[in-house]
């Protein structure tokens, strides 16, 4: 069995997804999604421009990656030359010489990281993008190598300093001698050390559990988490053996840390959750997450919506209604911090009239001219409330008016028009959903988007691919994804209103 970085990579986010990397079907995983491609495509350019910038002189293995053996010769061949600097080198060790390289600061060998697993089984692979030549002792002579990564995130990830450690301790197996550091180079080009001190005896417990559950075929409990799991390969068929579990991840407010709460409990089914006494849950996970995990949970029982206790009908305010409304939605190009496609859906309650306006920059410098063109065109209708989903409309307002100098009584007229549908719906209503993302809340209403494949990572990709191509059916898909997400809050909004109405109603009788 090999263990590869990018596996113990994987165990670091999800446990279950590197079991399934190495023992799941292939019929069960998704093709790779174009947003990864186009990181994947972004990593390599980033790579390139860093040694290019830094006027790195390196050499490489020639062997391909698949034939892993030769390549980790070749990058050992190199490395007993003293080379000054190895680009793509693929180091591998057996899972003894790894367990007798992990001592303690007495030089003692720690003998709780020795597995009673059969060592020729097990092999240790590392993919460093860089081994940097460095004075020091080792078997090749009076040098050693320190590993060097360079990643595209923003942030030194607790994954990324998990695998920086996982390298430095691979030479230290191969070469007799721990590097001092290991090093990682961010998106904006910095240099990041890694504290092996602390990460070492984090990896080799981590390194440790993942040998355990891939040598003895443990699979890990499925968990879903929106955050985690959407651009995962495996989401259609973890997702799938969720549902037909009932598990408790799908319940909306369920975290991995209430999860154990509960079941610490004794709560491992929605049924369980229902009935369970309140005032013992609330010793465990507080008396307002009680209150509304329970509510939660009544509603997937009942598969009906309820008015969220906490929501009082006759005192709160009303959700604006008003004969011509504006629905708001925003496509980003977060790599470039630009806002490409401003929509905006009018609706005509009056003369029951439907109009999409999308506000769209064929170019990235056209942002400040969609801003300005918005802008007149809201301005013009100045009673009009203006409906969004969630936080990032306002705050691309905000944005881009301090970015293109917007008169402050025009933002704050702008912004005092804004109403947020997603918090509408989250303090007012409780609904049998899995999740209060837009798409799964419209999904629930029988609304569905006309573009399959559709979502705002795979706008991005659009968008990238009509600056480089310029196919235009790339800009009407997004177009219409676009205005199916304005479509999708006004119908959520027109169900809220209608509902919050009738309940009122029926409270009142
Ligand atoms: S879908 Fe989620 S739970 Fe399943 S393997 Fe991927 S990240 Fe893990």
């Amino acid at each position: 069995m090999l263990l590869t970085d990018e596996l113990l990579l994987n165990y670091k986010r999800c446990r279950r997804r590197t079991f399934l990397e190495v023992y799941g079907s292939h019929q069960d995983r998704e093709p790779t999604k174009e947003f990864l491609l186009k990181l994947k495509r972004e990593n390599k350019h980033h790579v390139a421009t860093v040694l290019k910038e830094r006027s790195l002189v390196y050499q490489q293995p020639e062997a391909s990656k698949k034939d892993w053996l030769l390549r980790s010769q070749q990058t050992l061949e190199l490395m007993s030359q003293g080379v000054e600097c190895i680009y793509r080198g693929r180091l591998h060790i057996k899972l003894s010489d790894w367990q007798s390289s992990l001592v303690d600061s007495e030089n003692s060998i720690i003998n709780e990281m020795i597995l009673p697993i059969a060592s020729e089984d097990v092999t240790l692979i590392a993919d460093p993008t860089l081994l940097i030549k460095q004075p020091g002792k080792s078997i090749f002579g009076d040098w050693t190598y320190l590993p060097l990564n360079i990643k595209l995130g923003r942030r030194p990830k607790p994954e990324y300093k998990l695998i920086a450690a996982y390298h430095a301790q691979i030479i230290a197996a191969i070469t007799g001698e721990l590097p001092d550091t290991s090093t990682l180079i961010l998106r904006q080009q910095n240099d990041y050390q890694i504290n092996l001190e602390y990460w070492l005896p984090r990896m080799y417990d981590i390194v440790n559990d993942c040998i355990e559950m891939l040598v003895h075929r443990q699979t890990p409990e499925v968990f879903i988490s929106r955050q985690r799991c959407s651009l995962c390969h495996w989401h259609s068929f973890c997702h799938e053996h969720a549902k037909s579990q009932k598990h408790l991840s799908l319940v909306p407010g369920i975290t991995p840390k209430r999860y154990e709460s509960l079941l610490s409990m004794g709560l491992d089914s929605l049924d369980a959750i229902a009935k369970a006494n309140p005032s013992q849950m609330a010793e465990k996970i507080g008396k307002e997450v009680t209150s509304q995990l329970q509510q939660q949970v009544r509603s997937l029982l009942l598969e009906t919506p309820l008015i969220r206790s906490s929501y009082n009908l006759q005192n709160n305010r009303h959700l604006p209604t008003h004969a011509i409304e504006f629905y708001f939605d925003i496509e980003a190009e977060p790599d470039r911090n630009l806002d490409y496609l401003l929509g905006i859906l009018a609706v005509d309650r009056v003369n029951n009239t439907e109009e999409f306006y999308p506000f769209l920059a064929e170019t990235v410098d056209q942002e400040a001219k969609i801003w300005q063109e918005f802008l007149e065109f809201v301005m013009a209708h100045p009673n009009v409330p203006i409906f969004h989903f969630s936080d990032y409309e306002v705050d691309t307002i905000k944005r881009l008016a301090a970015l293109y100098n917007t008169p402050y009584r025009e933002t704050k007229a702008l912004l005092n028009r804004c109403v947020d549908i997603h918090h509408w719906v989250t303090t007012t209503v409780v609904l049998p959903v899995e999740s209060y993302s837009l798409k799964s809340l419209a999904n629930w209403l029988g609304f569905s988007w006309r573009e399959a494949k559709a979502g705002g990572d795979q706008c991005v990709c659009w968008y990238d691919d009509w600056l480089r191509s310029q196919d235009s059916s790339l800009l009407d898909a997004i177009l219409s994804y676009n205005e199916d997400d304005c479509y999708a809050t006004y119908y959520l909004k027109y169900w809220l209103e209608n509902f919050l109405a009738e309940s009122q109603k029926y409270q009142v009788l």
